[in-house]
């Protein structure tokens, strides 16, 4: 079942790479619905969020939108780009200034009609969900259900 609170039927997916450094390094957005924790820490310097980053994939993509939503407490959606030699990679963007912005300090990026692949039809704010680091309980916790499910 999709968790209607983060958009993903796995509810320990995510971290995807060094999951361990991840939660251990970075504040989460700790998913109030199905626990899943999503990394939600941004470069202070540049005000860069995982988010913010290109995804391989659409689905890999709405694993993060909903860290997306929390940041511009609003919908946020999910855009096909077409980078050197016809790349897709999906990005998010709060708005399709922000797709046209991006777009024009990326000249070899292209998105053809512009119009987000995906987005949610309202935002919908989780009053019990948390954003901070976890225990090193948390942390073991967490680890280990990954593990048993792989999911
Ligand atoms: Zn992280
Ligand atoms: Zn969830």
């Amino acid at each position: 079942m999709i968790c209607k609170e983060c958009y993903s039927d796995k509810p320990r997916v995510t971290p995807l790479l060094k999951p361990e450094d991840c939660l251990k390094n970075h504040t989460q957005y700790i998913c109030s619905t199905c626990g899943r924790c999503i990394c939600i820490e941004s470069d202070e310097k540049r005000d860069v969020y995982r988010w913010n980053f290109p995804f391989k994939t659409l689905e890999i993509a709405k694993l993060y939108l909903k860290t997306a939503e929390v940041i511009c407490q609003d919908v946020c959606g999910i855009y096909e780009i077409i980078g050197k030699n016809d790349r897709i990679s999906y990005k998010i963007f709060h708005t399709e200034e922000d797709l046209e912005n991006y777009l024009s300090k990326n000249k070899d990026k292209k998105c053809e009609d512009k119009k987000p692949v995906y987005i949610s039809e309202q935002y919908v704010e989780s009053p019990n969900a948390q954003i901070r680091k976890l225990s090193d309980e948390e942390i073991k916790d967490y680890l280990r259900e990954q593990n048993q499910f792989k999911i």
